[in-house]
């Protein structure tokens, strides 16, 4: 049975006055901590007055109790004097966006609707994040975007035009209030008989969720850096894949700058069938994309490139093109990931038929890549690839300025705590 918690009746776009939202967020004038890089961090401990030759002794110490334990107040730090304690507290602030609703699929995937702090026009706007348990590992899948600028025509999250980018913060949030909800910080996991051996739920994380995370790529960039840290979050670099449509000019600094695992979403093995399903394909076409993937920094047979494959129904899933796609990836360490296609209300797509689609991956298969077929998970609650998109619209300028100003009115008249 699917299960929906309705965590709050907020209306996404609406503007939100201080006090209404979760965590005060827009009261709070204190600096958001979590997403800010080590030198940022330091930096921000000089401008307390904290002496050059501290700051990082300090930024570790803070970045344990908050990444590693998951602490949520200052007062916890128990190595960190008090009187420090309080100077951080009235400061930097470690809350957490609010999440909205939680929804369980009946194959135990879960999603969270995130509602992100209101931005500088005074709009909340909200993105997906989606769990994905296995029986060996847990994948959690993040966005980067609120909405997409692309407009690939098989996905949801390409209707849903581009709201804004994420920040680090936004990004690494996800991870946090994953942790937080499945309670994967150490000392839930002492209290908890049934948790996992490795300590870990999140063994994975995909950058496959709303948005194109190579058009964010500094911010993506640092929350990845915080992601992979030993006092951060503490995840192999190697459990962590980037998806992209194509954007070649962004792949080999991905490799270099962040040296996550690279996944390509091709989809088609011709230009012109590309340019429909990604038109992003007119710009950067095939031939020089599986260029940018066969110089992929770190590239090699233990780190392949996965190359994401939706099947559609006449589309792009004849053996021929099977065939093609086997020709196209000689040379290229790479593994072939064919995900059935995921339907959505007005999609113009219909799935293949198992037996095409397994007669697509055994072509494929015979020819020496790894092929599976991706199991569609968390469809009955719309959490599976594509399927993703907020309420979230870009306003108006004039609508924008119109919350601006409402949302200036309520906060003058909220009286100060
Ligand atoms: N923007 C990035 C990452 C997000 S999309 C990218 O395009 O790679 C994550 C994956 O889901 C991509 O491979 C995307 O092509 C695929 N996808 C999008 N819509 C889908 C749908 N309706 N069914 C199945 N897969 C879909
Ligand atoms: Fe954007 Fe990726 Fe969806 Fe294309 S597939 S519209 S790039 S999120």
């Amino acid at each position: 049975m699917t299960t929906t918690l309705d965590l709050t009746h907020a209306n996404p776009n609406a503007p939100v006055p201080a006090a209404a939202a979760g965590n005060d967020a827009a009261l709070d004038t204190r600096l958001a901590l979590i997403g800010m890089t080590r030198e940022e961090l330091a930096a921000e401990l000089g401008n307390l007055g904290i002496a050059a030759n501290q700051q990082r002794m300090r930024v570790s110490q803070i970045w344990r109790w908050v990444y590693n334990r998951g602490v949520q107040d200052f007062d916890a730090m128990a190595n960190v004097s008090k009187d420090l304690r309080a100077t951080l507290a009235g400061h930097f602030s470690l809350g957490r966006p609010e999440v909205v609703s939680e929804q369980i699929s009946n194959d135990g995937t879960r999603k969270w609707l995130i509602s992100l702090a209101p931005d500088e026009h005074g709009a909340r706007h909200e993105v997906e994040t989606v769990y994905i348990p296995e029986q060996n590992r847990g994948t959690l899948c993040i966005s980067s975007q609120v909405g997409c600028t692309l407009t690939c025509t098989f996905c949801h999250t390409g209707t849903q035009t581009l709201v804004r980018n994420l920040t680090a913060g936004e990004i690494i949030q996800q991870v946090i209030i994953a942790r937080d909800r499945l309670g994967e910080w150490p000392e839930l996991l002492a209290a908890n008989p049934d948790a996992p051996e490795s300590g870990r739920y999140i063994t994975n994380v995909v950058l496959m969720g709303m948005g194109e995370p190579l058009y964010n790529f500094d911010h993506v960039k640092d929350a990845m850096e915080i992601a992979t840290d030993n006092e951060g979050l503490c995840l192999s670099r190697r459990r962590i894949t980037l998806s992209t449509s194509g954007v070649v000019p962004m792949i080999e600094r991905c490799g270099e700058e962040i040296g996550v695992m690279l996944a390509i979403s091709l989809h088609a093995t011709r230009d012109d069938i590309r340019n429909t399903l990604v038109p992003l394909n007119k710009k950067y076409p095939i031939k020089v994309l599986l260029d940018a993937c066969r110089n992929y920094p770190g590239i090699s047979n233990a780190r392949r490139v996965t190359f994401e494959y939706v099947m559609l129904k006449g589309i792009n899933d004849a053996p021929a093109h099977a065939r093609e796609l086997v020709q196209l990836l000689k040379g290229i360490p790479a593994k072939v990931n064919l995900i059935p296609f995921n339907p959505w209300p007005g999609s113009p797509y219909e799935c293949s038929d198992w037996e095409t689609i397994e007669t697509f991956a055994e072509i494929v298969n015979k020819a020496g890549y790894s092929s599976p077929v991706r199991t569609p998970r968390g469809r009955d609650i719309m959490a599976a690839c594509g399927q993703l998109k907020s309420a979230s619209e870009r306003l108006r300028a004039k609508q924008r300025k119109a919350l601006q100003s409402e949302a200036e009115t309520e906060r003058a008249a909220t009286p100060a705590e």
